[in-house]
């Protein structure tokens, strides 16, 4: 049976009605729609203006942007408007290898090959100071093509800190040193970049994507095609801009934005030599099939259904507001989402009572309204498919305890208040299946055993968390759950932890050393007593 949380304060809430949706209204309203109107593809942002004026203008290459082969458009339409925000020209398996040929000759120019570890460092750093100044820019064009709260956005994702730490990794890992071996010889091991780099995007975290793909990549000496996600292109091209405008050398960062075939086109052209893709896991799936072939190499962070377990001494006023962040920040749209929330039915009621609660203080609307936590989903299809779940959960005989579809209305935006499905079977598909949207399960548990199996009964393996007031209890659970990582009463992935999944959540590690790392090949050289004796009497050390 469906029971709804009783307490005083969420009661008169907790029912399927949504909470109201704040759109742009009264004099905000008209600020609101008279800005808004100035998206056409005739006014462009400002950032993106030398990319929107000429539709075709879409390909970033040798530093600049340049016209497409390719003749088909894709609009990018504001999720709160649902107005045109702009267009560009889809782009071709021709604008593909262009750009692999840029990215081919900038990385075997003489003046890149002699840069040293220290000059790319300045380069990546100018880039991180250029990207704060444009931070305000930046945040508007996400509110306005993705829907991000302006307040959020206005962070890039954490961007300044990934690239201090990527920069971090490069100054202290060297590109040659010794290793003895036990047989009497040595080997000089280098590293070498890896080559030219397709860096496949997202559309769900705007410039974070780009950094983790490009600053690791040109730090370690390689050029990079980037494909953004159809809706996501508008980022890209501000920064590749703020890329030559660091000084970054023509045809070292290029994009070709597009659609999946575009994508495919990229990861199959024999110039590329790694795929970096953060994505779907089915998208990942097919990139992987495209890659192998030719033995590419992979880096592939894909979905998650993470499970955050709430044991029985949790401090719940401290749980809750990091299992709501965890969940409706950027409407649900994460992979790191701890979307299925484990909890010993013990605490089950305080728990769904308190999750009503800040589910209730969402403040859902227009995301370039300062007070606003939460804008639309990104695009109509996403919409759809979160409304799909939401119904899927109420068939699988769920408890919706909040939330629900928005009131049939003629008002526009691609809204979906958040929600909570309380006494959820862990088989259920909305327990099972990543729905990207602000829709938290609640599934109950008798003992510890059970929860770490229901946690680790996943196809995913991304992320996860663990709430306890005895810290080294909740340690001992999270090394019991199989994922790529874990945090103890928080929600939070350091810069300078490998980042990435297991099972089907993934390939490879981002973010540490192990993300710089993977941006470079090993190559050995195994050498004469005598030689080895010189090197380490100039200086190269034994690693
Ligand atoms: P998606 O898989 O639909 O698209 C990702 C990118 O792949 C887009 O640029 C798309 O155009 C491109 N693409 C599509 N088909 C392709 C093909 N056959 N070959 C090459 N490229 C192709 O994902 P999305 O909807 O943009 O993003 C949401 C998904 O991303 C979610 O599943 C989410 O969990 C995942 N994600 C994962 C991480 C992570 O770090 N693990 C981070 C963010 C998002």
């Amino acid at each position: 049976m469906c029971r709804v949380p009783t307490s005083r304060s969420t009661r008169r809430s907790a029912t399927s009605a949504p909470p109201r949706i704040r759109r742009p209204s009264g004099r905000r309203s008209n600020r609101y729609w008279r800005r808004s109107r100035s998206n056409s593809p005739t006014e462009p942002h400002r950032i993106g203006a030398n990319n929107v004026k000429s539709t075709r203008d879409s390909v970033f290459l040798d530093g600049r942007p340049t016209a497409s082969a390719g003749t088909a458009q894709f609009t990018v339409v504001n999720p709160t408007t649902e107005e045109p925000y702009g267009n560009y020209a889809i782009g071709t398996a021709e604008d593909v290898d262009r750009a692999v040929t840029s990215a081919r000759r900038a990385m075997a120019a003489a003046s890149w090959q002699r840069t040293e570890v220290e000059e790319r460092c300045d380069l990546v750093l100018r880039l991180r100071d250029l990207l704060a100044q444009e931070a305000a820019e930046l945040a508007e064009l996400h509110a306005r093509t993705l829907g991000t709260p302006v307040t959020t956005g206005r962070h890039l994702g954490g961007a300044a800190g990934l690239i201090d730490m990527f920069v971090d990794s490069a100054r202290r890992s060297p590109w040659e040193f010794l290793r003895a071996d036990p047989g009497g010889r040595t080997t000089l091991v280098t590293r070498q970049p890896v080559g030219v780099v397709a860096g496949i995007l997202p559309w769900n975290t705007p410039i974070r994507s780009e950094v983790k793909k490009v600053v690791p990549a040109v730090l370690a000496g390689c050029a990079v095609v980037l494909k953004p996600s159809p809706e996501g292109a508008f980022t890209s091209f501000a920064f590749a801009e703020l890329c030559t405008k660091a000084g970054f050398p023509p045809g070292i960062v290029n994009v070709v934005p597009g659609d999946g075939a575009t994508g495919e086109a990229l990861v199959r052209h024999p110039g590329v030599t790694k795929v970096a893709f953060t994505g779907s896991t089915a998208t990942g799936s097919r990139i992987a099939a495209a890659a192998s072939p030719a033995f590419k190499r992979l880096q592939l962070e894909l979905g998650g259904k993470s499970a955050a377990i709430v044991l029985d001494d949790a401090d719940i006023g401290r749980a809750a507001p990091i299992l709501s962040r965890a969940n409706w920040g950027n409407s649900g749209q994460m992979c790191v989402s701890l979307s299925r929330v484990l909890v010993s039915r013990s605490r089950r009621s305080e728990l769904v009572d308190a999750l009503v609660e800040h589910a209730q203080r969402q403040v859902v609307g227009d995301p370039r309204d300062a007070a606003t936590t939460m804008g639309p989903l990104v695009n109509r299809t996403q919409r759809d498919r979160v409304l799909d779940y939401l119904q899927t959960g109420i068939d699988e005989g769920a408890c919706l305890a909040t939330g629900g579809a928005p009131a049939p209305t003629s008002e526009r935006g691609w809204f979906v208040p958040p929600a909570v499905f309380a006494d959820v079977q862990p088989t259920a598909r909305i327990a099972q299946e990543e729905i990207f949207g602000p829709i938290v399960t609640v599934i109950g548990y008798d003992s510890l055993d059970e929860a770490v199996a229901i946690a680790n009964d996943s196809p995913y393996g991304l992320h996860g968390a663990v709430y306890s007031t005895d810290e080294q209890r909740a340690l001992d659970v999270a090394r019991r759950i199989h994922s790529g990582s874990v945090a103890i009463n928080e929600f939070y992935l350091a810069p300078s932890a490998p980042f990435g999944g297991v099972k089907q959540s993934g390939i490879g590690r981002e973010h540490g050393p192990e993300g710089y790392d993977s941006f470079l090949e090993y190559v050995s050289y195994d050498i004469p007593a005598a030689l080895a004796t010189s090197l380490r009497a100039h200086g190269l050390r034994d690693g």
